[in-house]
């Protein structure tokens, strides 16, 4: 079996009036770029890479430095293939768009290595632990026509919140860092009174604040009982995520801009984080994220994925939390206490609703697993039509 074509699809979804703003920048469309293995003997792998910065640098370092690689070779070895793209780029990747390139070639090879033994890609790693995998709603961004108003912000976020814990979602993820701290502390205030005691809580800065700010932020919302206090500070500043750390009680969550076992064995051995959060289809693919999640375990450190993306990156990601132990043991696992989460993106995005087909939709906070061959999913060509800006063609 051979590699006989590469294919890339950027995609972008326009959002309308449902677009909204993080605190780093506003959503007015959902994008992604997906990648499409072909082999001589008929067999189509997918993937997706590309989360962050454009799509177009990942689609162009995929045809012009890893088509040349991997057109012609055997695609059922994802991680000699791994070693062989990384090794190659190591002069002048090991972030960033590149390591998002690998990703998305390694989980489409991961799918071509399931569905040429006819076994779903959990299965290729020694099996999953569970059918189904409990999941959190990611949300209460900042929206509207004036996203930086407390008033209408606080308004808006009560009521999105009302929404997911009437999904049945059991853990809900916020934005904060947009605001002044003393705004967020009011809006985290009133998501807690909205939602009652019962349901978890986290925080989101994406790097807003200095860590000082971040500091003094997490220990006032501490009597709001929230989980963890993810990305408080840019992911440069090591140091000021263990002042971030040690300052409150709450957990500290990093890594989704973080790439490699590389980048996160700074975070890990530096004491940075009680929760690491790599992200499959930026940080290195399916082959990295099983080393990262060991090399969290050693530290007994948490590892729930970023997940931000098209329903392949979902699928992605639940394949490998499947594979992910209870830890610690007990007699009933329970999380995100002992048992891993996967992040569920509750934003509107046409691309994880509408391209998969049949779609992947959480029910009583848990998504199955896939059971088919290789990531277990099918595309819908209409719809990756619709929404294709640009497709890249290798063979
Ligand atoms: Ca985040």
């Amino acid at each position: 079996m051979r590699i006989a074509g590469i294919d890339t699809y950027i995609l972008k979804a326009p959002l309308g009036a449902a677009r909204f703003w993080s605190s780093q920048a506003g959503f007015d469309h959902r994008k992604a770029l997906l990648v499409r293995v072909e082999t001589d003997n008929g067999l189509t792998g997918w993937g997706e890479g590309g989360q962050y910065g454009p799509a177009e640098p990942v689609a162009a370092t995929i045809h012009s430095v890893f088509a040349p690689l991997l057109l012609g070779e055997d695609p059922r070895r994802p991680e000699v293939l791994w070693e062989r793209m990384y090794t190659h780029t190591r002069d002048f990747g090991r972030k960033g768009s590149v390591i998002e390139a690998i990703s998305g070639i390694d989980v489409a090879l991961w799918d071509i290595l399931g569905q040429s033994l006819g076994a779903p890609v959990h299965a290729l790693w020694g099996g999953a632990f569970r059918e189904s995998v409990p999941v959190y709603a990611t949300g209460l961004y900042y929206r509207g026509e004036h996203p930086a108003d407390p008033g209408a912000s606080i308004a808006a976020a009560r009521q999105e919140a009302r929404s997911l814990a009437d999904h049945g979602f059991p853990a809900i993820k916020m934005k904060v860092g947009l605001l002044a701290p003393d705004q967020e502390v009011a809006r985290v205030a009133a998501v807690r009174a909205e939602i009652g005691g019962e349901i978890l809580l986290m925080v989101d800065a994406n790097h807003a604040w200095p860590a000082h700010v971040a500091a003094r932020f997490a220990r006032r919302i501490e009597p709001y009982n929230i989980y963890w206090f993810e990305e408080p500070v840019v992911p440069e500043d090591i140091d000021g995520y263990v002042q971030v750390r040690n300052s409150s009680g709450i957990a500290i969550a990093g890594g989704e801009c973080e790439y490699t076992r590389h980048g996160f064995r700074e975070l890990l051995a530096r004491g940075a984080v009680d929760i690491v959060q790599p992200d499959i289809c930026a940080s290195g693919g399916l082959s990295e994220a099983r080393r990262i999640a060991a090399l969290a375990s050693a530290y007994n450190v948490q590892c729930f994925p970023h997940v931000w993306g098209s329903g392949v990156a979902i699928a992605a990601g639940l394949h490998f939390v499947s594979t992910l132990p209870p830890a610690p043991h007990t007699a009933a696992p329970l999380a995100p206490y002992n048992l891993p989460m996967l992040e569920w993106d509750a934003n509107a995005n046409p691309l994880r609703t509408d391209l998969l087909d049949p779609p992947l939709v959480p029910s009583a906070g848990k998504l199955a697993v896939p059971r088919g061959a290789g990531l277990g999913i099918r595309i819908n060509e209409t719809v990756l039509e619709r929404y294709c800006q640009s497709r890249l063609t290798s063979a």
